[in-house]
């Protein structure tokens, strides 16, 4: 019986599952500490050295569209990773035409490279602004072969890196350990959160899509974070096997506006009361938490 209880206990410890995506990659905007290359480096690195696959999703701007650039993604493909579509130029999505338009010139940017993959990344979420023009969309990615890649694991990386660099800028000897801490916690935490939203909507374990991002943040602590969430029973896998969970096959029928897609889904099977927090109001939570903690 003892060793039944255990046997139960360890597989769903190993059952809980997450790929790691990139989002607005190659960035080669100028940072304190290190230069784009070494970033694009330190983040395939700690990708290796912890044997991950993940996914970067391209943006042409930021330097995604230059030879550099063209390099640092087709680095990512060699070394066995996909390279997604997040458009070419990060617009906002308020006109189906203009936005379907810089879906298909994301696509061009990233057709020839090593790893190329026919999933789809809409910038900040937002998978249009109105039914009809969300019907568009949906309508454009399946036309070019290509699918929605949800999120299921929203995490404020961009916004610590923003805070990091910012205090960097002002203090270059500033100490990295606080917003290491800060950081592993608060992906851990929402993490947890997306595991347990994902237990109530599907009665088990989902395979989850963590968002992050091609930044100077996770170039310094990328390691320490797969570390943190193996330890925390976390098992990495490959986006398309990710990818390959039937919750992803369901279709969201509201406009998505809180922009997570479990939420979602769960809201609409009524199993979520009160009003969706929308990501706007949780960074500004976020915010203030950072300012709180000093960084
Ligand atoms: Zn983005």
């Amino acid at each position: 019986m003892r060793t039944f209880i255990l046997a139960c206990f360890c597989t769903a410890l190993g059952a809980q599952t997450l790929t790691l995506t990139f989002d607005d990659g190659p960035n080669r905007v100028k940072t304190p500490r290190l230069s784009p290359e070494e970033r694009n480096t330190a983040l395939l690195a700690a990708l290796q050295k912890e044997k991950v696959q993940a996914i970067v999703f391209a943006n042409g701007i930021d330097g995604g569209d230059t030879p550099e650039g063209r390099t640092a993604l087709g680095a990512w493909g060699q070394a066995g990773h996909l390279v997604g579509n997040h458009t070419y130029s990060h617009l906002r999505f308020t006109d189906l035409a203009t936005f379907r338009q810089d879906f298909l010139r994301g696509d061009s940017l990233i057709k020839g490279i090593p790893g190329y993959a026919r999933l789809f990344r809409f910038p900040y979420l937002k998978e249009g602004p109105t039914l009809e023009a969300r019907d568009g969309m949906r309508k454009a990615l399946a036309e070019a072969g290509y699918r929605n890649a949800h999120v299921t694991i929203p995490t404020f990386d961009w916004l610590i890196d923003e805070r990091l660099r910012s205090r960097l800028k002002g203090h270059p000897l500033a100490e990295l350990e606080p917003y290491r801490v800060y950081y592993l916690e608060s992906v851990l935490n929402q993490a947890d959160h997306a595991r347990d939203l994902g237990l109530k909507l599907a009665g088990r374990e989902v395979r989850h899509a963590m968002l992050l991002h091609h930044c100077l943040l996770n170039a310094l602590f990328l390691r320490d974070l797969i570390q943190a969430l193996k330890a925390n029973g976390w098992t990495l896998v490959g986006p398309l096997d990710a990818y390959a969970d039937p919750i992803y096959e369901q279709t969201t029928t509201r406009v998505e506006t809180d922009a997570n897609f479990l939420e979602t889904l769960a809201r609409e099977k009524g199993l979520l009361p009160g009003r969706a927090v929308g990501l706007d109001e949780a960074y500004e939570r976020e915010k203030t938490a950072l300012r709180e903690a000093g960084l």
